[in-house]
């Protein structure tokens, strides 16, 4: 009970507005408990089109939903953009750099971090491809290795720079040596004439038997099948076993 005399409700903190986080919030829309949303960002990223906007299709607000106006009408939820930093299981609080916030349940929705699968050098030069943070950089180095390579004039050099390895051949994998191939290949070609679609890479890295190992034979199949036809290595999207 309050000092007002209104009946005090438990609060479950939901930490995390991804997917799992928006569903367990949304569940709880006019149930018997206040809800509080906590999330880094104060925006809902919607991840299968991550790739699009690495890859200058989208831009990064077509895959932002501002998680406030997801939970506008619904009275018992609250939204707070607060980075957590622990849980206190002893004070049942949750610990974010704005201050400590109670909590009667919490549910821990947090997403995953990248997996480099020992890939030598990918965790320490790579750009991941995980966060909406991730895309912007990435799609900006696409577009200073063109910058770069067009004011060469030694081939090699210039190749150098034209050349993206994708390390992973999972879904975000195939589906951003695709959009980025396209990207290189289409418009960008034309701002810079100069270069050569021969000069141009694009190599999948992939540890296991197959690209989109966790989909059908036949998915994995089709996906190599509609590599560009310009083939292996150069200028289109390529297979190959990491060294042993
Ligand atoms: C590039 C990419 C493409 C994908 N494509 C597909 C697809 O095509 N189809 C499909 O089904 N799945 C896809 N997935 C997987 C899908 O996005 C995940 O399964 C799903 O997002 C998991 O939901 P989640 O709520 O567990 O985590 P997430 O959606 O990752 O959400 C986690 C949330 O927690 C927040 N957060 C994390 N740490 C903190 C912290 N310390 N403090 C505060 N907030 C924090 C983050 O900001 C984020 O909003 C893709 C994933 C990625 C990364």
């Amino acid at each position: 009970m309050t000092d007002s005399g209104d009946v005090e409700r438990p609060i479950v903190v939901v930490v995390g507005a991804g997917f799992g986080g928006l569903w367990a919030a949304r569940a709880l829309i006019d149930s018997d408990v206040d809800v509080m949303v906590l999330d880094r960002n104060n925006y809902h990223t919607f991840f299968p089109l991550l790739y699009q906007v690495a890859a200058a299709e989208l831009a990064p607000t077509d895959i932002a939903f501002p998680v406030r106006s997801i939970f506008r009408d619904a009275a018992n939820v609250r939204v707070r953009m607060a980075e957590v930093t622990s849980l206190n299981l002893d004070a049942r609080t949750v610990e974010t750099a704005r201050g400590a916030i109670p909590y009667d349940a919490v549910v821990l929705a947090v997403g995953s971090e990248p997996h480099f699968f020992d890939t030598p050098g990918a965790r320490e030069h790579a750009f991941p491809l995980r966060w909406m943070d991730d895309a912007i950089p990435l799609r900006e180095h696409v577009l200073k290795r063109l910058e770069a390579a067009s004011g060469l004039r030694d081939h090699e050099a210039r190749r150098r720079h034209l050349t993206f390895v994708i390390v992973g051949g999972g879904a975000t994998g195939v589906e951003f040596s695709g959009a980025l191939s396209e990207l290189i290949l289409g418009p960008l070609l034309r701002d810079y004439p100069d270069v050569s679609p021969a000069e141009v890479s694009v190599v999948m890295v992939e540890t296991g038997d197959r690209v989109l190992a966790s989909m059908s034979p036949k998915s994995s199949a089709y996906a190599l099948d509609r590599r560009p036809p310009w083939g292996f290595g150069r200028g289109g999207m390529s297979e190959r076993r990491s060294p042993e």
